[in-house]
């Protein structure tokens, strides 16, 4: 039983992983190595002067796997809801979890198969992202969705970043407390 598995490894969900592995939260990431971020030359992402799409999205996994998340090549196919939580199914496994991250970027085909409610995207090219709340929470409990197919700008830095906002509400909700991950420079 994993307490968090987290679908897609871009900048979203490579990002979630890291805080909730680093916050002792038995963390899967299952990604189909299909990221857009792969296309990218990126020279707008704060504290990086410049960094290739591969670069960035590789060193987001090492990120999350140094804080001991799991990462396997896989597509998610389909997510049901079990006693205790969810059962995700891929064409290679089946894992079981408490929470679920959706973080597929602009693929909206599982989140339709598994009945999250949808609506139309905002962001240029994207059709269709899930309708979260604010704290990232679609309509299934438990379900959570962040960066771009939660409906957020298509930049690195804010799909990044959503990834951990939504993390830190996950390990929040586990702990029943608001959670904060600062590391004090040692002098
Ligand atoms: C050509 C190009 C240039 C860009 N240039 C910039 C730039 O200069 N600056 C900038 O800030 N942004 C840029 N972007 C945008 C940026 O890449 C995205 O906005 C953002 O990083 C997307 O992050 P994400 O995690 O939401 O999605 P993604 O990076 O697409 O990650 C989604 C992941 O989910 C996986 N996945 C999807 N469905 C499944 C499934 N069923 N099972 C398992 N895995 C699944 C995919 O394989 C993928 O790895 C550019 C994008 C493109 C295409």
């Amino acid at each position: 039983m994993f307490d968090v598995v987290i679908i897609g490894a871009g900048p979203a969900g490579a990002s979630a992983a890291l805080f909730t592995a680093k916050a002792g939260k038995k963390t899967l990431v299952v990604d189909n190595d299909k990221s857009i971020t792969k296309r990218a030359w990126i020279e707008n992402h704060y504290g990086v002067k410049e960094v290739t799409g591969p670069a960035l999205v590789e060193t987001g996994k090492e990120q999350a796997k140094k804080f001991g998340a799991e990462i396997v090549q896989a597509t998610v196919t389909n997510i049901s809801k079990t006693e205790n939580g969810f059962r995700v199914e891929s064409d290679q496994n089946q894992y079981e979890a408490k929470h679920v991250i959706v973080a597929t970027g602009m693929m909206a085909d599982l989140a339709e198969t598994v009945g999250l409610k949808t609506k139309p995207g905002t962001e240029p090219r994207i059709k269709t992202i899930l309708d979260v709340d604010a704290a990232g929470k679609t309509n299934i409990q438990g379900i959570w969705a962040a960066g771009t197919i939660a409906g957020v700008s298509m930049h690195t830095i804010i799909t990044a970043g959503d990834g951990a906002k939504v993390a830190i509400n996950v390990i929040s909700e586990i702990n029943g407390e608001r959670y904060v991950d600062h590391d004090i420079l040692k002098s």
